[in-house]
């Protein structure tokens, strides 16, 4: 199987997840993010504990694309720092843009490198960069 069959399906199979859906119980932070020129709407909660993004889920609607890049970025973050955070919102944003990115600097995205390739698809990179743009709103205030 190739590499981007493999990505192709982690991505579907984490559209149809439910593992991070639903409402977290008194959430720190709840904001939606909307990518009007696809339709896609998420209302992102994360409870802090201190500096710690202790956890986190979201509801919402979308394409394929944007609910598995939500579901994924909240398995990717969960538990680190409000600073690392913002660190891999920045660098995934520049994975998508096709910002030169050294392949080694990618390994703490985790699996949302299977996100890479969206770069070539214009009109999905609004997608997948959704729920990090929401995540820097969130956390950068
Ligand atoms: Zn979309």
């Amino acid at each position: 199987m190739a590499l981007d069959e493999i990505y192709t399906t982690l991505i579907m199979e984490e559209s149809r997840s439910t593992h991070n859906k639903g409402d977290l119980d008194d959430p720190t932070y709840k904001e939606l993010g909307h990518n009007p020129s696809c339709g896609d709407e998420i209302t992102l909660q994360i409870k802090m504990n201190g500096d710690v993004l202790e956890d986190l889920s979201y509801t919402g609607v979308g394409c394929a694309i944007s609910q598995a890049s939500t579901s994924i970025m909240i398995d990717t973050i969960r538990g680190k720092s409000r600073q690392e955070a913002i660190d891999m919102a920045d660098l995934f944003i520049n994975m998508i843009k096709g910002v030169a990115v050294e392949e080694e600097e990618l390994e703490p995205l985790e699996d949302a490198v299977a996100f890479q390739g969206i770069a070539q698809l214009p009109a999905r990179v609004k997608c997948a960069v959704l729920p990090w743009y929401t995540l820097k709103g969130i956390l950068e205030k």
